[in-house]
C-alpha cells in the first residue's frame, strides 16, 4: 500500500499548467503566443484565494512555473506544445524543490502528432519532479481523463457546472485538497477511475437543466460521504478525435470501498440519462430555423449559427451561414425583415470599408481564409453601416448592410456575446427582426432579450451533429455512435497511487 509521507511545515506547491480545447476538426491551427502564457509569480495573480493575505496563499509557499490558457481553437502545433513545454519544465527545475504541484489544465488540449498531451506533459513533469510529489489536477468538465491522467494525478477534479459559473471555486477546492493532503501526512488517495462511452456536446449537457442537473447534483453526494475526498464527472470533449475522448468519473479519498461505490453510482447515473440529454434549445436546419423565425411573431428571433462557435473551437471564418443568409429572397430588399449577422473575420474587407467609410458603397469580400471546406469567401456589395476600432478580439469591426441584412465583418475572430457588442456598432438587436450568432447555448444577456431561439445545425469545426463529423479514433462502442450498444462495464477501476507502475489497460 501507498506510504504516508513526512509533513512539510510550509510546503512548497508548484502552480503549472497548459488550457485550451482544440477542435481536431476545424483547419485552424493554435500557436503559443495564443495561451498567454504567465510566469513566475505573476501566476498567482490568476487566482484571487492566492491574493496575499488569503488563508490558502498564507498556508504554503505557492510557486509560479508557467500558466497559459487560451481561447479555444484549433489543434495545437506540435512547435507550440514543445516549446511551451520546455519552458514550463526549465521553470519548474529552478524553483525550490515542490512537495506538491497543482496542475491547471483545461484537458481537451489536442496537439498534432501527440495523443493524450496533457497526460504527456504530466509524465514529463513527474520525470522531473519525481515520484514524491503529490499531484493535484483541476480540469474543465470538457476535459478527458485517460487512465495515464488519472493514474499520474494524486487528487483530479472538474467543475460541476455548465456555464462554469464554479471555474475558480474548483480550482480553489484542488490547490486546497492538495495543501490539506500535504499537512496531514496521510496516504496518497485511493483513485477510481470509471470511462463512460458517451461522447455529448457541451450543448446538450447544460446543468440548468435536466438530466445534466441531476447527473452532477449527484456529485455532492458522492463527496460529502465518509471516505471521500473529492468526486468529479467529465462529460469529456466532442470535437476532438483521440482514444481519450468519452465522459469519466474519478472519486478520490481514502477510502477504496466509498470511492469505488460513489464513482460507480456517478457513472451509472451518467450512463443511464445518455439518452435524455437534449439540446438547451430547439434545433433544426438553418434554413428550418430562418423560415421558423420568419413564420413566426417572436422578435427579436436569435438562432445560433453552431458549427462555427469560436467559443468552442471553431474557425470562426466559416462563411456558410452568411452567404447562405445573402441568397435567401426574403433579404434582397432594404425594407425586407431586419437581420443582424454576428460574424465573419475578413482583415481586407474591413480595410476596404475603413477606408471608404461609412455611408459608402463597397464590394468586399470576406471569410474562409482559414475554413473554406463549406463556402468559400464571400463577396457582397452593401453600404457601410458603422466603423470600430479598438477591440481587445477583433481589432477593427464594420457592419456592411446588404438588403436588409447587417453583417459584420471584423479583422480577427471575435465572439458575440453581450448587447454592447451590437450596440457599440450602432445596431439595436432588440428592434431587430432576427439576430443570428455564431454561438451555442445563448449568454446571459442574449437569452434574456431573444423572444424566440432555435440552434441551428451548421456544418463547421464544432458541428453539433456530432455523428457526421468523421470520427475514427475514438474508442468504440460509444453512444450515440453506437445507439444501440451493449451495457458497458462501468465498474470502478481502481487506480495505483501514482508513485507505483501503471496497471491495466485504458478502458
Ligand atoms: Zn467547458
Amino acid at each position: 500500500m501507498a506510504q504516508s509521507h513526512p509533513v512539510p511545515t510550509r510546503p512548497v506547491i508548484a502552480i503549472a499548467g497548459l488550457g485550451i480545447e482544440s477542435s481536431s476538426f476545424s483547419p485552424a491551427r493554435t500557436e503559443a503566443p495564443a495561451f498567454h502564457p504567465l510566469r513566475g509569480a505573476d501566476v498567482l495573480t490568476r487566482y484571487p484565494f492566492l491574493a496575499p493575505g488569503e488563508p490558502l496563499r498564507e498556508a504554503a509557499d505557492w510557486q509560479g512555473a508557467l500558466v497559459g490558457k487560451a481561447l479555444p481553437g484549433g489543434v495545437v502545433t506540435a512547435s507550440a506544445f514543445d516549446e511551451l513545454s520546455t519552458e514550463l519544465l526549465d521553470r519548474l527545475a529552478a524553483l525550490p524543490r515542490p512537495d506538491g504541484l497543482w496542475f491547471d489544465i483545461h484537458g481537451a488540449m489536442t496537439v498534432e502528432g501527440v495523443d493524450d498531451a496533457e497526460a504527456v506533459l504530466l509524465a514529463r513533469i513527474r520525470e522531473l519532479l519525481g515520484p514524491d510529489v503529490l499531484v493535484s489536477t483541476s480540469m474543465d468538465l470538457h476535459g478527458n481523463v485517460s487512465r495515464p491522467l488519472a493514474h499520474m494525478s494524486d487528487l483530479i477534479t472538474c467543475y460541476r457546472m455548465a456555464p462554469h459559473e464554479d471555474a475558480m471555486e474548483t480550482k480553489e477546492r484542488a490547490a486546497r485538497n492538495l495543501l490539506d493532503l500535504l499537512a496531514s501526512g496521510a496516504p496518497r488517495p485511493v483513485k477510481a477511475w470509471v470511462p463512460v462511452p458517451v461522447l455529448l456536446a457541451g450543448e446538450q449537457t447544460s446543468t440548468r437543466v435536466e438530466p445534466g442537473r441531476s447527473v452532477y447534483a449527484a456529485v455532492a453526494e458522492v463527496e460529502a460521504a465518509a471516505g471521500v475526498t473529492d468526486a468529479a464527472v467529465w462529460v469529456g470533449y466532442a470535437w476532438a478525435d483521440e482514444p481519450r475522448n468519452r465522459a469519466a468519473v474519478v472519486v478520490t479519498g481514502p477510502d477504496e470501498g466509498a470511492v469505488a461505490a460513489g464513482a460507480e453510482r456517478l457513472a451509472r447515473g451518467f450512463w443511464e440519462a445518455r439518452r435524455e440529454f437534449g439540446f438547451v434549445a430547439e434545433t433544426g436546419t438553418y434554413d428550418a430555423c430562418l423560415d421558423t423565425a420568419l413564420a413566426g411573431a417572436d422578435r427579436p428571433y436569435f438562432i445560433s449559427d453552431t458549427g462555427d462557435n469560436p467559443t468552442a473551437g471553431g474557425a470562426g471564418d466559416v462563411t456558410w451561414g452568411l452567404a447562405r443568409l445573402l441568397d435567401r429572397p426574403e433579404f434582397k430588399d432594404p425594407e425586407g425583415p431586419t437581420v443582424l449577422y454576428a460574424s465573419v473575420p475578413g482583415p481586407a474587407a474591413v480595410a476596404t470599408a475603413v477606408a471608404a467609410g461609412v455611408g459608402a458603397s463597397v464590394t468586399v469580400t470576406a471569410g474562409a481564409e482559414v475554413d473554406d471546406r463549406h463556402a468559400g469567401p464571400v463577396t457582397m456589395t452593401g453600404t457601410v453601416h458603422a466603423i470600430r476600432h479598438g477591440d481587445r478580439n477583433a481589432r477593427t469591426e464594420v457592419v456592411l448592410r446588404v438588403g436588409s441584412v447587417y453583417a459584420i465583418l471584423t479583422e480577427l475572430r471575435k465572439p458575440y456575446h453581450l448587447e454592447q457588442d451590437f450596440t457599440g456598432l450602432d445596431l439595436d438587436p432588440r428592434g431587430a427582426d432576427i439576430v443570428i450568432v455564431k454561438i451555442g447555448y445563448l449568454e446571459p444577456e442574449l437569452f434574456a432579450m431573444a423572444a424566440g431561439w432555435r440552434m441551428a445545425l451548421t456544418p463547421g469545426g464544432v458541428d453539433q451533429d456530432l455523428t457526421r463529423l468523421g470520427h475514427h479514433r475514438v474508442r468504440r462502442p460509444l453512444f450515440p455512435f453506437d445507439p444501440d450498444m451493449p451495457e458497458p462495464d462501468l465498474s470502478a477501476r481502481l487506480i495505483p497511487a501514482s508513485d507505483q507502475p501503471l496497471t491495466g489497460a485504458d478502458e
